[in-house]
């Protein structure tokens, strides 16, 4: 925390607005709708109920065949199995560890030919930076399939000056505890779109009718945010430059003390936008550095130090094993090869010294 969420969430007690939307929430929405350059935004209690949502109002449904990055944490997926649909699997490129335009491209094309188009696709932005947007974006246009942002994990980066999130038919946030900024959990749906936000409102507020009495002609969810996080997320929305900036600090830290290892390589910033560097990653050469990347978060670990390695590839996932994969060997290879380090605002410069003492020890 800040320290600009305390008298917000004051607020809220001295209103005794204790309730899943209220003032906050909606100020909440208008203040993340300036930072990203959206329309209209809904705040939710998860990104994940965010993509719920999301692929629901594009009419996935029982049989349908959705898109997904590849190389992901499993809630950008989760929500497909949600409405019954199957995913399919895209992989990275290595410019920016994104999916991998030209095979999203080419995938589409001869799935069109073969008149067996997905119904949507759901392209992630990775570790705080944006995947590469305009093509994918154009090849779904093209061939009239819904694009879904999700950019849970790149608040605050920028794709040719502007927010990933926005250029799809709809975009998610996330802030979970975790993220870049946080409400403890929650989570932002936006749209340039009016009434599909109005409509996601209405299903995220267990879908009751405009009637005085309880009516409800559609499936409803339990899914708003309450007005206390809401506090916590204007005072947290406040310090988003200001954190971007530190871990960037942090990764130009890591990358000065560690880029002249030989084995060593940090996770690229593609040209068509700026990194958050939510977290810094590594890639791990076991035969010039003279060790794994295994090797290094288990001397790590023996520290007291917690490192993970990049996300385990979808295709990989025993929940996920009959489900296709379009290509697979660059996020296998990530996998097997990334690690990502410790890279929490709060860092000083010792905590910093003394992993990067670790890191060293460990080449040849
Ligand atoms: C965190 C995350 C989510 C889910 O967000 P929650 O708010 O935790 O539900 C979805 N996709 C990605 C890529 C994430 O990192």
């Amino acid at each position: 925390m800040s320290g600009l969420e305390e008298p917000l969430v004051q607020e809220v007690f001295a209103s005794n607005w204790i309730a899943p939307l209220g003032p906050q929430v909606d100020a909440f929405e208008q203040e993340f709708c300036d930072t990203v350059g959206a329309a209209h935004a809904l705040a939710l209690n998860s990104g994940t109920a965010a993509l719920h949502l999301a692929l629901l109002l594009l009419g996935v449904e029982g049989g349908d065949e959705v898109l997904v990055s590849d190389l992901t944490f499993a809630a950008s997926v989760f929500p497909v199995v949600y409405l019954g649909a199957r995913p399919t699997f895209v992989d990275s490129e290595r410019a920016s560890w994104n999916m991998d335009p030209s095979l999203l491209v080419e995938d589409l094309e001869e799935r069109s030919r073969k008149g067996r188009l997905p119904k949507a696709v759901v392209l992630v932005h990775l570790y705080g930076q944006a995947a590469d947007i305009e093509p994918i974006l154009e090849s779904c246009q093209r061939h009239g399939v819904p694009l879904i942002e999700d950019a849970a994990e790149a608040l605050g980066a920028t794709y040719k000056g502007r927010s990933p999130g926005v250029f799809g038919q709809t975009g998610i946030f996330s802030f979970n505890g975790n993220k870049i900024i946080t409400t403890s959990g929650g989570g932002m749906l936006v749209s340039e779109d009016a009434d599909f936000v109005a409509h996601a409102r209405k299903l995220a507020t267990q879908a009751r009718d405009p009637a005085p009495h309880y009516q409800h002609s559609e499936i409803g969810y339990n899914y708003r945010l309450s007005n206390v996080l809401a506090g916590i997320g204007r005072g947290q929305l406040q310090v988003l430059a200001e954190r971007v900036t530190t871990k960037r600090r942090i990764f130009d830290y890591y990358r000065q003390a560690l880029g002249d290892l030989s084995g060593i390589r940090f996770m690229p910033e593609a040209p068509w936008g700026r990194s958050t560097r939510w977290l810094t990653v590594i890639t791990v050469d076991p035969e010039q550095f003279g060790a794994t990347r295994e090797d290094i978060r288990l001397a790590l670990e023996t520290e007291n130090i917690e490192s993970r390695p990049v996300w385990k590839p979808m295709h990989l996932q025993p929940v996920f094993a009959d489900c296709e994969v379009i290509g697979g060997a660059v996020s296998e290879w990530l996998f097997q090869h990334g690690l990502c380090l410790p890279s929490g605002s709060s860092l000083t410069e010792n905590d910093l010294e003394r992993i990067m003492d670790v890191i060293k020890a460990c080449a040849r």
